[in-house]
């Protein structure tokens, strides 16, 4: 198990829920918008957002948007140390250096001491560009040499006496990134900010970032997670929430599973599972709901469902925990079966 830091109140590794991130997209020194934007991360479950610190106007900005901000603020990091010491002093919750490029030894210890006097925690976020000359001789430009990158900061970081540490290592690419952090989580326990860097836009971001995340999610490696998409901040934690639901790490929704259809298909399957989503969409209980196209072989594969319907030919079949209970005019099967998922909701809620 990995060890657990707190950002805020919000702990992350150490057999605590995996939480998802995301990051503000307006400028920082924006307040107003940059709280609207937090509002709505919020509303879609983030858990934890990040907030890029350019310049000083940003980092003083910090601290009306931490006195308000209803989650955790990560103040992102990048070149100028003095930045990183303004991100602390002005009430950031954690900060994000890559200490490669955040100049010598001695700037990074300011760094240090200013996370240390703040009392908050260092995500140590290392990327492919930026690994050392010396580690690409001795690695190749692979995997093994940024997560060792990554140990060198570590250990760097450790021999100023500060161990508050989250690491992440993102690649080009969705295998390297996996092989990155596998090899990460061998051979330390601090908890890993996992994530495909630059994944692009929603249509192979989504993939990209499904693959990678939750590869190591299954491996078991992963404490919080960011989603990078080509798109709004909000679709990131949406997107995060379903990952984490795909591989079995949530369990507050309602599961929708349908059939493919097929030339058997006997009802309107598309229509009422998307009608079905719609409806269930913000309830937080564990159901699960079949929507299957014909009862040869719908109703047995149906059967692992809560409650569900099989299509027929003018009549389909509801069941409920396995057993059919009834047989309903096709153009009523998705007023019958909303009735029954009311029913269901209201029993799970006693
Ligand atoms: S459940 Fe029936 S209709 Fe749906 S894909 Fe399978 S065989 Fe085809």
């Amino acid at each position: 198990m990995t060890k657990q830091i707190l950002v805020k109140d919000i702990p992350i590794g150490g057999g605590a829920p995996i939480t998802v991130q995301s990051m503000t997209n307006v400028p920082t020194k924006d307040v107003t918008a940059c709280l609207a934007q937090i509002e709505r991360l919020k509303n879609v479950g983030c858990d934890i957002v990040r907030l890029s610190v350019p310049d000083r106007e940003s980092a003083f900005a910090l601290r009306e948007i931490t006195d308000q901000s209803p989650l955790p603020v990560v103040a992102d990091i990048h070149n100028d140390y003095k930045m990183a010491i303004l991100s602390a002093e002005n009430g950031a919750h954690k900060l994000r250096i890559n200490p490669s490029n955040i100049g010598n030894q001695s700037k990074v210890r300011l760094v240090v001491d200013a996370a240390k006097d703040a009392g908050i925690p260092i995500r140590i976020g290392v990327n492919g560009g930026s690994i050392e000359k010396d580690l690409v001789e001795k690695y190749g430009y692979t995997p093994k040499a940024m997560a060792e990158s990554c140990l060198k900061s570590v250990a760097l970081l450790e021999s100023f006496g500060f161990y508050d540490l989250v690491l992440s290592v993102k690649f080009a690419g969705v295998a390297q990134t996996v092989e990155a952090y596998r090899y990460l989580s061998r051979v330390c326990d601090y908890p890993l900010h996992i994530g495909v860097t630059e994944a692009g836009t929603p249509s192979m971001g989504e993939v990209k970032s499904a693959i990678g995340i939750g590869a190591l999610l299954l491996d078991g490696i992963g404490d919080t997670l960011r989603v990078s998409l080509t798109d709004k901040p909000e679709n990131e934690v949406i997107y995060g929430h379903r990952i984490l639901r795909a591989v079995g790490l949530k369990s507050d929704y309602v599961e929708v599973i349908s059939c493919p259809t097929c030339a058997r298909t006997a009802c309107d399957v598309q229509g009422i599972a998307n009608r079905v989503e719609e409806l269930v969409k913000n309830i937080r209980i564990p159901l699960k709901i079949a929507v299957m196209g014909c009862t040869v072989n719908g109703v047995g594969e149906g059967k692992q469902a809560d409650i569900g319907i099989a299509g027929g030919k003018n009549k389909s079949i509801l069941f409920e925990n396995g057993n059919v209970i009834e047989t309903v005019e096709n153009d009523f099967i998705f007023e019958r079966l909303a009735l029954l998922i009311d029913k269901k909701i209201k029993e799970k809620r006693q």
